[in-house]
C-alpha cells in the first residue's frame, strides 16, 4: 500500500449537465481524497499543453476544442494507490467498454465527451499536479 496523488479533471460535458457533485461522490466513496479542487476555464494554449502526448493522432484538435468549451474542474485526489484506482473508477475510456458503477459508464456521453480525465501514471500525475497547482494549494491531511 501507498498514498498517492493523482490528477483528476471533470471535463465540460459534465460541468455543463451540472453533475460535478454527482462525479465527486462516485470519486468520496471508492476512498479517494479530494485535497485540491478549483473549477476553471481552460485556454487552448493550455488544452493544447495539457494533452500534448496526443499532438499525433487525429482526435487532438477535436480534444482541444472540447476541452476548452466550458468549465473544467482540475482536482488532486489522494489514497492508496490512487493511481491506479482512480483510473479504475473513471472505466474506460471508451465509455461502451467501461464496467458499471463507473463514472464514465455512468456519465460519459461519448468516447471523446467521457466526463473525466485521470493520470496514467504516477510520473505524469506528479507532472499533471504541478501543471495545475502550486505546492501552497496542496494540503495534505
Ligand atoms: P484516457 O483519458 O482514458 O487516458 P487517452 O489518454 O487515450 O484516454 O485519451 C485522452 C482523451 O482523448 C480521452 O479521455 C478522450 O476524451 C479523448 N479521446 C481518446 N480517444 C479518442 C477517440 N478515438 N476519438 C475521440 N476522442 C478520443
Ligand atoms: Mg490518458
Amino acid at each position: 500500500m501507498s498514498i498517492e496523488k493523482t490528477l483528476s479533471i471533470i471535463k465540460p460535458d459534465a460541468t455543463a449537465r451540472n453533475i460535478t457533485g454527482q462525479v465527486n461522490s462516485i470519486i468520496e466513496k471508492s476512498g479517494l481524497k479530494i485535497i485540491a479542487q478549483k473549477r476553471i476555464k481552460l485556454t487552448k494554449d493550455v488544452a493544447s499543453k495539457f494533452y500534448e502526448v496526443h499532438k499525433d493522432r487525429p482526435f487532438y484538435q477535436d480534444l482541444v476544442s472540447f476541452m476548452v468549451s466550458g468549465p473544467v474542474v482540475v482536482q488532486v485526489l489522494q489514497g492508496n494507490n490512487a493511481v491506479a484506482l482512480y483510473r479504475q473508477v473513471m472505466g474506460s475510456t471508451n465509455p461502451e467498454e467501461a464496467e458499471e458503477g463507473t463514472i464514465r459508464k455512468e456519465f460519459a456521453q461519448s468516447i471523446e465527451a467521457n466526463s473525466v480525465h485521470g493520470s496514467d501514471s504516477l510520473e505524469n500525475a506528479q507532472k499533471e499536479i504541478s501543471f495545475f497547482f502550486a505546492e501552497t494549494e496542496l494540503f495534505e491531511s
